[in-house]
C-alpha cells in the first residue's frame, strides 16, 4: 500500500472509521453533471451521496484497509465521467456545426462515437435535422457509417460482455437496424 494510503487510513481509523462507501452512478447520456461529478468518491458516511434526481444511486461499502485499491478503482470511474462530459461537448458542437460546417461535425461525431453512442440522441439529431439530412445525402451517408461502427465497437467494450450473448446480439442488431432506418 502507497504511504499516502496508509497516511489516510490512519485518518480515518483515528475517526472511528472502520469502513467507508465508494460512491457509483449509472453512466450514461442522461446521467445529470451533479451525479457524474460523485462517480468513484469515497465517503464516510453513505449519505453523503444526495439522491437528489432519477440517476442511479449506489453507494457500496468496503473496509478500510482496502483504501488504496478503491482509491484507484475511484480513479478510473472518475475518468470515465470525465469521458462522457467531454462525449457530450463534442456531440453538442458537432450537432450545432452540422449545417454550417459538416466536415468539422463528422470529425467531432466520429470522435462521440468512439467514446459512446446512444441511440436516443441519434434519434433526436435524425428527427432534428430531418430535412436537412434529406437534401444532403453524403453527410446522411458519413453520418450512417459512423453511427455503425461506433454502435458495433460499443458491444465489443467490456462491459457489454455480462450480458448473455443472444441478449447482447438482439441489441446489437436492433440498434444497427435503427441507425439504417434514421439515415438511409
Ligand atoms: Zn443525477
Amino acid at each position: 500500500m502507497a504511504f499516502f494510503d496508509l497516511l489516510r487510513m490512519i485518518g480515518h481509523l483515528l475517526c472511528g472509521h472502520v469502513r467507508l462507501y465508494q460512491c457509483y452512478t449509472a453512466v450514461n447520456w442522461r446521467t445529470c453533471e451533479a451525479c457524474l461529478s460523485w462517480h468513484g468518491r469515497i465517503v464516510a458516511d453513505p449519505r453523503d451521496f444526495p439522491a437528489h434526481d432519477g440517476c442511479a444511486h449506489e453507494v457500496l461499502a468496503f473496509p478500510i484497509w482496502r483504501l488504496g485499491e478503491h482509491r484507484r478503482k475511484g480513479e478510473r470511474m472518475k475518468a470515465k465521467a470525465a469521458e462522457e462530459l467531454n462525449r457530450r461537448g463534442k456531440w453538442r458542437t458537432a450537432t450545432e456545426l452540422l449545417q454550417k460546417d459538416p466536415a468539422s461535425a463528422l470529425s467531432l461525431f466520429e470522435e462521440a462515437a468512439k467514446t459512446d453512442v446512444y441511440l436516443e440522441e441519434v434519434e433526436k439529431l435524425a428527427e432534428e435535422k430531418a430535412a436537412w439530412l434529406r437534401e444532403n445525402a453524403e453527410v446522411r451517408a458519413a453520418l450512417r457509417e459512423i453511427f455503425l461502427r461506433g454502435w458495433r465497437g460499443k458491444f465489443t467494450k467490456e462491459r457489454y460482455e455480462r450480458q448473455p450473448e443472444l441478449a447482447r446480439t438482439a441489441q446489437e442488431q436492433f440498434g444497427l437496424a435503427r441507425i439504417r432506418e434514421l439515415f438511409p
